[in-house]
């Protein structure tokens, strides 16, 4: 059996993990900084010291490792190539087009399987629940700054044909998805109302900060520069704020619409909500997956589709990865 080392690399810091076949050997975070603002070759140096850091934690030797996994923000090709204009979050154009995969690889001397960072923790959230080797199907969304999908179908994560399967945040809502309003949404894709124009913090505050805030004339968040006031939206809710509510109820509705989409699709047997926007308490993740269920209409028979928030969520990615790495080896 064959150990894998699994690596998220995000806009500041690299996370990573170790999988024995079994269990994941590394229980807290374990970081280093990504450099990715300075570059492939510093960002690609900072790799390989978090892969002999993760050796040195763990114990293990080079000649243990049977493969690394890594993942990144996309988007990406199926074979890791990152898109044209390199992940948004880089801050580098060298990036544009620029093969991680193979480049570490190459570094390493170590076979590299590669995921989006979406995709990664999808497949340790079905992992988590289902086990490696389950024949079951499910549907992430990952809500950050976007929103990332990932679907795992009999236990595989779906790549597609080029790898970019389940970007579902670009996926278009019906245009009823809120049983009230018509509220006007352009995402960065250049899409009108698509999922992530309504679900990820940017379309908070390109959207839905612009249509709500002008109904709450008093509303402390008047003034503030757009982004800085989306950010202050979640907390503003976890206490009470009606605006803020609203708001969260908005994304509720656009992601049971969108999730109605996937039940006809997959009739999948889990749903996992994840990411940055639902690192929240337990009180408003509660409220945030009720408000998902009521908004969805079932058919009769598909009543009681779990829906779950994506465990661990900051070490999700790097447990993906190691996942899919052990899966890419079996093949
Ligand atoms: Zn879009």
């Amino acid at each position: 059996m064959a150990f894998t080392i699994g690596l998220d690399l995000g806009g500041n810091t690299i996370n990573l993990t170790g999988y024995d076949g079994e269990r994941f050997l590394v229980q807290e975070m374990v970081e280093i900084p990504a450099r990715v603002t300075e570059g492939p070759d510093a960002c690609l140096g900072q790799l390989e010291a978090a892969f002999e850091k993760a050796l040195d934690y763990l114990g293990w030797t080079r000649d243990q490792v049977g493969a690394v996994g890594l993942d990144t923000p996309g988007p990406a090709t199926a074979t890791g190539v990152l898109c044209h204009e390199g992940p948004a979050n880089f801050g580098n154009p060298s990036w544009g087009g620029f093969d991680i995969r193979g480049a570490l690889e190459e570094r390493l001397g170590l076979p590299v399987a590669y995921l989006n960072d979406a995709n990664a923790a999808a497949l340790y959230a079905h992992w988590s629940v289902f086990g490696p080797d389950a024949d079951k199907t499910s549907v992430s969304l990952i809500i950050g700054t976007g929103l990332g999908g990932g679907i795992v179908a009999g236990g595989r994560m779906v790549v597609g044909r080029v790898g970019f399967a389940a970007e579902l945040g670009h996926a278009k809502l019906p245009c009823d998805w809120h049983p009230e309003l018509s509220i006007p949404a352009l995402c960065n894709c250049g899409q009108k109302s698509d999922l992530e124009s309504i679900a990820s913090l940017t379309g908070i505050e390109k959207n839905l900060l612009p249509f709500f805030l002008p109904r709450y004339p008093d509303h402390p968040l008047h003034g503030l520069p757009a982004k800085e006031a989306a950010k202050k939206v979640r907390g503003l809710a976890e206490e009470g704020d009606p605006m803020a509510l609203e708001i969260f109820r908005t994304q509720t509705y656009a992601i049971a619409a969108h999730l109605e989409l996937m039940i006809n699709a997959l009739d999948p047997d889990a749903v996992f909500i994840g990411g940055g926007g639902v690192e929240a308490s337990e009180a408003f993740r509660a409220r945030y997956l009720d408000g998902i269920q009521s908004a969805i209409h079932y058919r009769e028979d598909q009543r009681g589709l779990p829906i779950h928030i994506v465990p661990d969520g900051d070490r999700a990615g790097a447990r993906g990865s190691a996942l899919y790495a052990l899966q890419t080896l079996r093949l």
